[in-house]
C-alpha cells in the first residue's frame, strides 16, 4: 500500500482554521456575525484597507464617528495624523495595511466593551492569518492588550517588541492621544514618529536614508 503523508499533529485543519482566501470572504464573516450588538447602531462595519500582504498592519482600536460614515478605518483626524507621520517616512498608506480590533464603531465612541474585543479577535485573527505582516504595529491601549492579552498599560508596553505567533507586535500611543497632548507638548509626537520609524523599518519599508535616521 501507497504511504500516506503523516497528518500534521492535531489532525487536519478545519476550515475555520484556515485564513480567509480573501478580503471578501472575511468581510461577509463579519457582516453575518452578531457575536455583539455592535452592528445594531453602528452605520455600516469597518473592516481593514491596504494591501493584503503588507509587511506592516496597524492596529486601532475601533471605528469613530468618521469611520463609521465612510467604511474606512483611519480617515478622521486621527487617521489624518497617522498619514502624515507615514509621509514623513516616505511610506503611503497603500504600502501598509489598516484596521481596527473592532469592526463596528461602539455607540458615542465609548471604549469597547471587554466582551466585544474578545467576539472581534476572531475576526482580527483571521484579519492577521490572511494579511501575514511581519509587524504589528498596536495603536494605543485597546489594540495593545489585546493582541498581547494583558492587562498592562501601555506605558509598560510601549517600546517593548513582543513576538506573537512569529508576527512582532510594537505597541505605541493612539494618534487621536497625540491629537490631545499636542495641545500642550509636542514630546509625544515625537515619540510616535519615533516608533513609527522602528515600526516601518523592522517591517523593511525604509530607504537606506530613513532606516539610518535620516528625514525625521
Ligand atoms: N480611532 C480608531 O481606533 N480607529 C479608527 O479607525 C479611527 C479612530
Amino acid at each position: 500500500m501507497e504511504e500516506q503523508p503523516t497528518p500534521p499533529r492535531g489532525g487536519p485543519k478545519a476550515p475555520q482554521d484556515l485564513p480567509p482566501s480573501d478580503s471578501a470572504e472575511l468581510r461577509r464573516e463579519v457582516l453575518a456575525c452578531g457575536r455583539c450588538g455592535l452592528s445594531e447602531t453602528a452605520a455600516q462595519a469597518v473592516l481593514g484597507t491596504g494591501t493584503v500582504g503588507a509587511p506592516l498592519m496597524f492596529v486601532g482600536e475601533a471605528p469613530g464617528r468618521e469611520e463609521d460614515r465612510v467604511g474606512e478605518p483611519f480617515v478622521g483626524r486621527a487617521g489624518q495624523l497617522l498619514n502624515r507621520a507615514l509621509e514623513k517616512l516616505g511610506v503611503a498608506r497603500s504600502q501598509v495595511y489598516i484596521t481596527n480590533v473592532v469592526k463596528y464603531r461602539p455607540p458615542e465612541n465609548r471604549l469597547p466593551r471587554a466582551a466585544e474585543i474578545r467576539a472581534c479577535m476572531t475576526h482580527l485573527r483571521r484579519e492577521i492569518a490572511l494579511v501575514r505582516p511581519k509587524v504589528i504595529c498596536a495603536l494605543g491601549t485597546v489594540a495593545a492588550q489585546a493582541l498581547l492579552d494583558t492587562k498592562e498599560s501601555l506605558a509598560r508596553l510601549r517600546g517593548r517588541h513582543v513576538e506573537v505567533h512569529g508576527v512582532r507586535v510594537l505597541p505605541t500611543f493612539h494618534p487621536a492621544y497625540i491629537l490631545r497632548s499636542m495641545e500642550y507638548s509636542r514630546a509625544a509626537l515625537q515619540a510616535f514618529e519615533a516608533d513609527l520609524r522602528r515600526a516601518c523599518r523592522d517591517a523593511g519599508l525604509l530607504g537606506d536614508l530613513e532606516a539610518r535616521g535620516g528625514a525625521l
